[in-house]
């Protein structure tokens, strides 16, 4: 039996009508503990993290790497109801945007994992057990990295923040750079030409585009409008 969670197919800020679906993961019931968190990956939503992983510079310009795991402060984890799901969390409540960006990965490896036919195998897994997904709602990005997969938020003009935990085109998008890390490798230094960038981007893209057709909500929507005339969609 798997693990249930509420995901938004469209988030909320791209379709004000778009409510969250409840989804079921593979993820066997009760394996999922507080983070949400399992053997291969945990949320946490750092309390005063000012920058994301990566490379960035101290005050007098010198670069340096951070990477996880993180081990400050920490807002309260998502916890799992006392049957093991998280789909008790509502929308703009503390632990929805972490519960939200577990199920959203679990459920494009769930996809993904179909499609090549075995678990996907970190990339990183020399260095980590675990990929720490985080949220950084003050940056105005998401990446997928050496260990990490950080959400950040879209800025309108007036200020407000819209999370990338909520936007499950996005998640998905950064899960499929950790399937082509792992199925094709790392490029050799100095090779990562913009062929192979743009690659990157394309795929990950399509990783994402194939995973949402996965949702009961979206095949429906789609053969509807089509009336099951896939050329035209
Ligand atoms: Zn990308």
């Amino acid at each position: 039996m798997g693990t249930r969670f509420r995901l938004f197919v469209q988030p909320p800020f791209e379709d004000p009508t778009s409510s969250p679906e409840i989804i079921t993961v593979s993820s066997p019931r009760g394996s999922v503990g507080p983070g949400p968190s399992d053997d291969r990956m945990y949320v946490v939503e750092p309390a005063d993290k000012m920058r994301p992983y990566g490379v960035n510079h101290g005050p007098l310009g010198t670069p340096f790497i951070s990477l996880p795991p993180w081990t400050r402060a920490i807002l309260d984890p998502a916890i799992p109801d006392e049957e093991g799901n998280f789909d008790h969390y509502q929308p703009s409540t503390p632990g929805f945007e972490a519960a939200h960006a577990f199920g959203c990965v679990r459920f494009t490896l769930d996809v993904w994992e179909r499609y090549i036919g075995q678990p996907l195998v970190w990339h990183f897994h020399d260095h980590h057990d675990r990929l720490e997904i985080s949220i950084l709602p003050d940056w105005d990005n998401a990446q997928y990295g050496y260990g990490f997969l950080e959400l950040g938020s879209q800025f309108t003009k007036d200020g407000r923040a819209l999370p990338f935990s909520l936007d499950f085109d996005i998640i998905a998008h950064e899960v499929g750079h950790a399937f082509v890390y792992s199925v094709l490798g790392i490029p050799k230094p100095g090779a990562e030409f913009p062929e192979y960038l743009g690659f990157q981007e394309a795929f990950s893209d399509c990783v994402s585009l194939i995973a949402a057709m996965h949702f009961p909500s979206v095949i429906e929507n789609v053969l509807t409008v089509t009336r099951g005339n896939l050329y035209i969609a």
